[in-house]
Protein backbone atom coordinates (compact mmCIF):
# COMPACT_ATOMS: atom_id res chain seq x y z
CA UNK A 1 0.00 0.00 0.00
CA UNK A 2 0.86 4.04 -0.37
CA UNK A 3 -0.03 7.10 0.61
CA UNK A 4 -2.28 7.11 -1.57
CA UNK A 5 -4.68 3.84 -1.13
CA UNK A 6 -4.20 4.19 2.92
CA UNK A 7 -6.83 3.19 4.92
CA UNK A 8 -9.40 5.59 6.01
CA UNK A 9 -10.30 4.78 9.45
CA UNK A 10 -7.39 5.21 11.84
CA UNK A 11 -6.39 2.28 14.14
CA UNK A 12 -5.90 4.09 17.31
CA UNK A 13 -2.83 3.25 19.79
CA UNK A 14 -5.38 3.24 22.24
CA UNK A 15 -9.20 3.92 23.19
CA UNK A 16 -9.82 6.03 26.60
CA UNK A 17 -13.24 7.51 26.23
CA UNK A 18 -16.42 5.39 28.24
CA UNK A 19 -18.55 6.50 25.68
CA UNK A 20 -19.70 3.09 24.47
CA UNK A 21 -17.60 0.60 26.89
CA UNK A 22 -19.33 -1.71 29.34
CA UNK A 23 -18.92 0.43 32.16
CA UNK A 24 -20.38 3.67 30.23
CA UNK A 25 -23.94 3.85 32.36
CA UNK A 26 -21.81 3.36 35.57
CA UNK A 27 -19.36 5.59 35.22
CA UNK A 28 -22.21 8.21 34.38
CA UNK A 29 -23.87 7.24 37.31
CA UNK A 30 -21.12 7.51 39.87
CA UNK A 31 -20.04 10.39 38.50
CA UNK A 32 -23.66 11.78 39.06
CA UNK A 33 -23.57 9.79 42.91
CA UNK A 34 -20.46 12.35 43.71
CA UNK A 35 -21.90 15.61 42.41
CA UNK A 36 -25.03 14.88 44.33
CA UNK A 37 -23.18 14.37 47.76
CA UNK A 38 -21.37 17.86 47.45
CA UNK A 39 -18.24 15.82 48.68
CA UNK A 40 -15.13 15.82 46.52
CA UNK A 41 -11.94 14.89 48.41
CA UNK A 42 -11.22 12.00 50.46
CA UNK A 43 -14.40 10.88 50.87
CA UNK A 44 -16.59 7.39 51.26
CA UNK A 45 -15.66 6.82 47.38
CA UNK A 46 -12.16 7.18 48.56
CA UNK A 47 -12.73 4.65 51.41
CA UNK A 48 -14.85 2.08 48.70
CA UNK A 49 -12.63 2.00 46.46
CA UNK A 50 -9.49 1.22 48.49
CA UNK A 51 -11.72 -1.36 49.83
CA UNK A 52 -12.50 -2.73 46.80
CA UNK A 53 -8.80 -2.72 45.05
CA UNK A 54 -7.71 -4.31 48.23
CA UNK A 55 -9.97 -6.85 47.81
CA UNK A 56 -8.76 -7.37 44.28
CA UNK A 57 -5.14 -7.94 45.65
CA UNK A 58 -5.94 -10.00 48.30
CA UNK A 59 -6.02 -8.12 51.49
CA UNK A 60 -2.87 -5.94 51.08
CA UNK A 61 -3.82 -1.89 52.38
CA UNK A 62 -4.53 0.39 49.74
CA UNK A 63 -4.09 4.26 49.98
CA UNK A 64 -5.30 6.42 47.44
CA UNK A 65 -3.43 9.39 46.23
CA UNK A 66 -3.14 11.94 43.36
CA UNK A 67 -0.97 10.26 40.66
CA UNK A 68 1.51 7.25 40.34
CA UNK A 69 4.76 9.62 40.61
CA UNK A 70 3.08 10.95 43.73
CA UNK A 71 2.26 7.24 45.03
CA UNK A 72 6.23 6.65 44.93
CA UNK A 73 7.24 9.87 46.54
CA UNK A 74 4.81 9.17 49.50
CA UNK A 75 6.40 5.44 50.07
CA UNK A 76 10.20 7.19 49.76
CA UNK A 77 9.29 9.85 52.26
CA UNK A 78 7.40 7.68 54.56
CA UNK A 79 10.09 5.53 54.44
CA UNK A 80 12.40 8.16 55.14
CA UNK A 81 10.63 9.58 58.06
CA UNK A 82 10.45 6.06 59.45
CA UNK A 83 14.27 6.06 59.51
CA UNK A 84 14.08 2.98 57.47
CA UNK A 85 15.66 4.84 54.72
CA UNK A 86 18.52 7.63 55.16
CA UNK A 87 19.61 10.32 52.62
CA UNK A 88 22.33 8.55 50.72
CA UNK A 89 21.08 4.79 50.91
CA UNK A 90 20.96 3.34 47.27
CA UNK A 91 17.98 2.09 46.08
CA UNK A 92 18.38 -0.53 42.60
CA UNK A 93 15.96 0.39 40.14
CA UNK A 94 15.90 -0.83 36.52
CA UNK A 95 17.97 1.56 33.76
CA UNK A 96 15.08 1.38 31.31
CA UNK A 97 12.18 2.21 33.26
CA UNK A 98 9.92 5.06 32.98
CA UNK A 99 12.21 8.27 34.80
CA UNK A 100 9.31 8.26 37.11
CA UNK A 101 10.54 5.40 39.17
CA UNK A 102 14.13 7.51 39.07
CA UNK A 103 12.75 11.38 40.20
CA UNK A 104 11.58 10.55 43.52
CA UNK A 105 15.12 9.00 44.74
CA UNK A 106 16.55 12.00 43.36
CA UNK A 107 14.52 14.22 45.02
CA UNK A 108 15.19 12.43 48.70
CA UNK A 109 18.82 12.64 47.92
CA UNK A 110 18.28 8.39 47.74
CA UNK A 111 21.17 7.01 45.18
CA UNK A 112 19.69 5.42 42.18
CA UNK A 113 21.45 2.18 41.28
CA UNK A 114 21.00 1.69 37.59
CA UNK A 115 20.62 -2.31 36.56
CA UNK A 116 20.44 -2.99 33.05
CA UNK A 117 17.70 -5.53 32.73
CA UNK A 118 17.43 -8.85 31.54
CA UNK A 119 17.54 -8.30 27.49
CA UNK A 120 14.37 -10.85 26.72
CA UNK A 121 11.75 -10.21 29.39
CA UNK A 122 12.88 -6.26 29.54
CA UNK A 123 12.39 -6.95 33.45
CA UNK A 124 15.34 -6.91 36.07
CA UNK A 125 16.51 -10.46 36.80
CA UNK A 126 17.58 -12.45 39.67
CA UNK A 127 21.65 -12.42 37.98
CA UNK A 128 21.29 -8.89 37.30
CA UNK A 129 19.98 -7.99 40.68
CA UNK A 130 22.56 -10.26 42.57
CA UNK A 131 25.33 -8.42 40.48
CA UNK A 132 24.62 -4.98 41.87
CA UNK A 133 22.82 -6.08 45.48
CA UNK A 134 25.76 -5.01 47.62
CA UNK A 135 25.44 -4.16 51.67
CA UNK A 136 25.10 -0.21 50.54
CA UNK A 137 21.68 -1.35 48.69
CA UNK A 138 18.92 -0.44 51.14
CA UNK A 139 15.85 -0.81 48.60
CA UNK A 140 14.87 -2.46 45.29
CA UNK A 141 12.27 -0.58 43.28
CA UNK A 142 10.87 -3.72 41.09
CA UNK A 143 9.21 -2.04 37.60
CA UNK A 144 6.79 -4.52 36.14
CA UNK A 145 7.71 -2.76 32.84
CA UNK A 146 5.33 -3.32 30.00
CA UNK A 147 2.51 -5.57 32.36
CA UNK A 148 5.28 -8.17 32.94
CA UNK A 149 5.42 -9.11 35.76
CA UNK A 150 9.04 -9.11 37.76
CA UNK A 151 8.56 -11.83 40.09
CA UNK A 152 9.72 -15.45 40.46
CA UNK A 153 11.85 -17.56 43.18
CA UNK A 154 14.96 -16.84 42.57
CA UNK A 155 14.30 -13.04 42.67
CA UNK A 156 11.99 -13.78 45.80
CA UNK A 157 15.00 -15.52 47.95
CA UNK A 158 17.23 -13.19 46.98
CA UNK A 159 15.31 -10.14 48.38
CA UNK A 160 14.71 -12.16 51.21
CA UNK A 161 17.94 -12.95 52.37
CA UNK A 162 19.44 -9.39 51.27
CA UNK A 163 16.91 -7.83 54.03
CA UNK A 164 16.29 -4.93 51.64
CA UNK A 165 13.30 -2.76 51.59
CA UNK A 166 10.87 -4.13 48.07
CA UNK A 167 9.38 -1.47 46.30
CA UNK A 168 6.96 -1.96 43.32
CA UNK A 169 6.32 0.45 40.62
CA UNK A 170 3.12 -1.33 39.52
CA UNK A 171 1.53 1.53 37.55
CA UNK A 172 1.89 -1.21 34.58
CA UNK A 173 1.09 -4.10 35.58
CA UNK A 174 -2.34 -4.28 37.69
CA UNK A 175 -3.83 -7.35 37.88
CA UNK A 176 -0.64 -9.40 36.84
CA UNK A 177 -0.13 -12.76 38.74
CA UNK A 178 2.51 -15.48 39.43
CA UNK A 179 1.58 -18.21 41.48
CA UNK A 180 -0.11 -17.14 44.44
CA UNK A 181 1.90 -13.58 44.24
CA UNK A 182 0.00 -10.84 43.04
CA UNK A 183 1.70 -7.26 41.11
CA UNK A 184 1.51 -4.21 44.00
CA UNK A 185 1.55 -7.05 46.77
CA UNK A 186 4.68 -8.49 46.64
CA UNK A 187 7.29 -6.44 48.90
CA UNK A 188 7.15 -3.48 51.41
CA UNK A 189 4.83 -1.49 49.68
CA UNK A 190 3.85 -0.63 45.92
CA UNK A 191 2.92 2.30 43.61
CA UNK A 192 -0.23 2.17 41.07
CA UNK A 193 -0.95 5.20 38.64
CA UNK A 194 -4.30 5.20 37.06
CA UNK A 195 -3.52 7.35 34.68
CA UNK A 196 -6.43 7.50 32.05
CA UNK A 197 -3.99 4.95 29.24
CA UNK A 198 -3.05 2.74 31.84
CA UNK A 199 -4.87 -0.84 32.20
CA UNK A 200 -7.15 0.94 34.53
CA UNK A 201 -7.51 4.10 33.85
CA UNK A 202 -9.83 7.07 35.71
CA UNK A 203 -10.67 10.41 33.88
CA UNK A 204 -7.67 12.47 35.01
CA UNK A 205 -4.92 11.73 37.10
CA UNK A 206 -5.43 9.28 40.28
CA UNK A 207 -3.02 6.81 41.57
CA UNK A 208 -2.50 4.67 45.20
CA UNK A 209 0.01 3.43 47.76
CA UNK A 210 -0.58 -0.26 48.39
CA UNK A 211 1.08 -1.77 51.95
CA UNK A 212 1.41 -4.25 54.46
CA UNK A 213 3.03 -2.40 56.78
CA UNK A 214 0.49 -0.63 59.46
CA UNK A 215 4.07 1.94 60.02
CA UNK A 216 4.01 2.90 56.31
CA UNK A 217 0.46 2.96 56.41
CA UNK A 218 0.13 5.65 59.34
CA UNK A 219 2.64 8.02 58.11
CA UNK A 220 1.46 7.69 54.15
CA UNK A 221 -2.08 8.67 55.92
CA UNK A 222 -0.88 11.83 57.22
CA UNK A 223 1.67 12.63 54.65
CA UNK A 224 -0.79 12.97 51.57
CA UNK A 225 -2.75 15.23 53.57
CA UNK A 226 -0.10 18.12 54.53
CA UNK A 227 1.21 15.56 57.01
CA UNK A 228 -1.44 15.87 59.32
CA UNK A 229 -3.34 13.25 61.19
CA UNK A 230 -5.75 15.13 63.00
CA UNK A 231 -7.04 18.34 61.02
CA UNK A 232 -4.48 21.50 61.67
CA UNK A 233 -1.71 19.33 63.07
CA UNK A 234 0.96 18.58 61.52
CA UNK A 235 3.40 15.75 62.58
CA UNK A 236 5.17 15.87 58.98
CA UNK A 237 6.30 18.55 56.47
CA UNK A 238 3.67 16.52 54.04
CA UNK A 239 2.17 17.09 51.00
CA UNK A 240 -1.35 17.76 48.89
CA UNK A 241 -1.59 14.14 47.08
CA UNK A 242 -5.27 13.22 47.85
CA UNK A 243 -7.54 11.04 45.55
CA UNK A 244 -10.64 13.32 44.49
CA UNK A 245 -13.85 11.42 44.94
CA UNK A 246 -15.13 11.95 40.99
CA UNK A 247 -11.74 9.53 40.17
CA UNK A 248 -12.79 7.50 43.20
CA UNK A 249 -15.77 6.65 42.16
CA UNK A 250 -14.92 6.05 38.42
CA UNK A 251 -12.67 3.59 39.07
CA UNK A 252 -14.94 1.61 41.48
CA UNK A 253 -17.49 1.54 38.13
CA UNK A 254 -14.06 0.33 35.96
CA UNK A 255 -12.46 -1.94 37.99
CA UNK A 256 -15.01 -4.91 37.92
CA UNK A 257 -14.15 -4.90 34.24
CA UNK A 258 -10.65 -5.23 34.26
CA UNK A 259 -9.94 -9.08 34.32
CA UNK A 260 -12.00 -9.22 30.89
CA UNK A 261 -9.63 -6.21 29.23
CA UNK A 262 -7.04 -8.07 30.66
CA UNK A 263 -8.13 -11.28 28.99
CA UNK A 264 -8.80 -9.51 25.66
CA UNK A 265 -5.29 -7.70 25.93
CA UNK A 266 -3.81 -11.01 26.45
CA UNK A 267 -5.59 -12.37 22.89
CA UNK A 268 -4.21 -10.07 21.43
CA UNK A 269 -0.91 -10.32 22.30
CA UNK A 270 -1.05 -14.34 21.61
CA UNK A 271 -1.79 -13.76 18.48
CA UNK A 272 0.59 -11.02 17.45
CA UNK A 273 3.57 -13.37 19.07
CA UNK A 274 2.41 -16.39 16.96
CA UNK A 275 0.80 -14.46 13.50
CA UNK A 276 4.05 -12.18 13.35
CA UNK A 277 6.37 -13.93 11.59
CA UNK A 278 8.67 -10.86 10.51
CA UNK A 279 12.31 -11.75 10.58
CA UNK A 280 13.03 -7.96 11.11
CA UNK A 281 11.05 -7.86 14.63
CA UNK A 282 12.02 -9.25 18.33
CA UNK A 283 8.40 -9.87 19.63
CA UNK A 284 8.41 -10.24 23.33
CA UNK A 285 8.27 -13.22 24.82
CA UNK A 286 4.92 -14.94 25.18
CA UNK A 287 4.48 -16.34 28.32
CA UNK A 288 4.56 -20.55 28.69
CA UNK A 289 0.62 -21.82 29.22
CA UNK A 290 1.12 -21.95 32.95
CA UNK A 291 2.39 -18.49 33.38
CA UNK A 292 -0.08 -16.74 31.42
CA UNK A 293 -1.42 -14.33 33.97
CA UNK A 294 2.60 -13.01 34.85
CA UNK A 295 1.88 -10.11 31.89
CA UNK A 296 -1.34 -7.91 31.64
CA UNK A 297 0.09 -6.51 28.43
CA UNK A 298 0.17 -2.78 29.35
CA UNK A 299 2.13 -2.26 26.18
CA UNK A 300 2.85 -4.79 23.10
CA UNK A 301 6.62 -3.76 22.81
CA UNK A 302 8.55 -4.86 19.53
CA UNK A 303 12.08 -4.32 18.81
CA UNK A 304 13.99 -3.50 15.39
CA UNK A 305 16.74 -1.68 13.76
CA UNK A 306 14.29 -0.37 11.57
CA UNK A 307 11.94 1.35 14.54
CA UNK A 308 11.46 4.75 12.85
CA UNK A 309 11.05 3.34 9.31
CA UNK A 310 8.39 0.98 10.88
CA UNK A 311 6.14 3.03 12.71
CA UNK A 312 6.00 5.69 9.13
CA UNK A 313 5.32 2.40 7.24
CA UNK A 314 1.97 1.91 9.87
CA UNK A 315 1.24 4.97 10.47
CA UNK A 316 0.83 5.50 6.13
CA UNK A 317 -1.03 1.99 6.21
CA UNK A 318 -3.90 3.50 8.93
CA UNK A 319 -2.07 2.10 11.99
CA UNK A 320 -0.66 4.40 15.41
CA UNK A 321 2.11 2.99 17.40
CA UNK A 322 3.63 5.12 20.32
CA UNK A 323 7.64 4.39 21.77
CA UNK A 324 8.03 3.24 25.32
CA UNK A 325 10.93 5.47 25.77
CA UNK A 326 12.86 7.25 23.14
CA UNK A 327 15.12 8.50 25.63
CA UNK A 328 16.70 6.47 28.64
CA UNK A 329 16.31 8.16 31.89
CA UNK A 330 20.77 7.98 31.99
CA UNK A 331 19.92 9.96 28.68
CA UNK A 332 17.69 12.67 29.71
CA UNK A 333 18.53 16.51 30.03
CA UNK A 334 17.12 16.14 33.83
CA UNK A 335 20.07 13.05 35.21
CA UNK A 336 22.91 14.33 33.45
CA UNK A 337 24.96 12.53 36.80
CA UNK A 338 24.52 9.29 34.69
CA UNK A 339 25.13 10.54 31.15
CA UNK A 340 28.62 8.82 31.61
CA UNK A 341 26.99 5.06 32.16
CA UNK A 342 27.42 2.34 30.06
CA UNK A 343 23.87 0.47 30.08
CA UNK A 344 24.13 -1.28 26.06
CA UNK A 345 20.90 -3.46 26.93
CA UNK A 346 18.95 -0.31 27.88
CA UNK A 347 20.26 2.04 25.15
CA UNK A 348 19.24 -0.89 22.68
CA UNK A 349 16.12 -1.23 23.97
CA UNK A 350 15.03 2.79 23.98
CA UNK A 351 16.73 2.90 20.23
CA UNK A 352 14.19 0.14 18.98
CA UNK A 353 11.41 -0.22 20.74
CA UNK A 354 7.92 0.21 19.02
CA UNK A 355 4.47 -0.38 20.96
CA UNK A 356 1.66 -1.66 18.72
CA UNK A 357 -1.93 -1.20 19.39
CA UNK A 358 -3.12 -3.45 21.52
CA UNK A 359 -6.02 -2.30 23.97
CA UNK A 360 -8.74 -4.64 24.56
CA UNK A 361 -11.53 -2.14 22.01
CA UNK A 362 -9.31 -3.48 18.74
CA UNK A 363 -11.80 -5.69 16.49
CA UNK A 364 -10.28 -9.09 15.33
CA UNK A 365 -9.95 -7.77 12.05
CA UNK A 366 -7.95 -4.36 13.21
CA UNK A 367 -5.42 -7.14 14.72
CA UNK A 368 -5.89 -8.82 11.90
CA UNK A 369 -4.59 -5.57 9.27
CA UNK A 370 -2.13 -5.11 12.06
CA UNK A 371 -0.72 -8.55 11.37
CA UNK A 372 -0.50 -8.41 7.35
CA UNK A 373 0.54 -4.62 7.38
CA UNK A 374 3.47 -5.68 9.90
CA UNK A 375 4.14 -8.90 8.52
CA UNK A 376 4.54 -6.91 5.05
CA UNK A 377 7.22 -4.93 6.07
CA UNK A 378 9.96 -4.84 4.55
CA UNK A 379 13.26 -2.52 5.55
CA UNK A 380 15.17 -2.80 2.35
CA UNK A 381 12.43 -2.30 -0.31
C1 LIG B 1 2.82 5.97 34.43
C2 LIG B 1 3.99 5.54 35.23
C3 LIG B 1 4.35 6.18 36.42
C4 LIG B 1 3.73 7.47 36.87
O1 LIG B 1 2.37 7.46 37.02
P1 LIG B 1 1.56 8.85 36.92
O2 LIG B 1 0.22 8.52 37.43
O3 LIG B 1 1.58 9.26 35.49
O4 LIG B 1 2.27 9.84 37.79
C5 LIG B 1 5.38 5.66 37.16
N1 LIG B 1 6.06 4.59 36.75
C6 LIG B 1 5.77 3.94 35.60
C7 LIG B 1 6.55 2.73 35.22
C8 LIG B 1 4.73 4.41 34.80
O5 LIG B 1 4.46 3.79 33.65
Amino acid sequence: MSRTDKQTSTILYSDLSPIGKPYQLDVEKSIHRVLQSGWFVSGNEVLTFEKQLSKFLGGTTVLGCSNGLDALRLIFKGYLELGRLQKGDKVIVPANTYIASILPLCEFGLVPVLVEPNPRTYNLDAKGLAEQLTTEVKAVLLVHLYGRICWDAEIANLLKSSKCLVIEDNAQAIGARTGTSIAGALGDAAAFSFYPGKNLGAYGDAGAVTTRDPELETVIKALRNYGSHIKYHNNFKGYNCRLDEIQAAILQAKLPHLEVETSKRRVIASRYCVEITNPNLQLPLLPEKDEEDGNVWHIFPVLTPFRDQLAAYLSDNGIQTITHYPIPPHKQQALLEFAQLNLPITEKIHQQELSLPNHPYLTEEEVSHVIAVVNNFNPFA
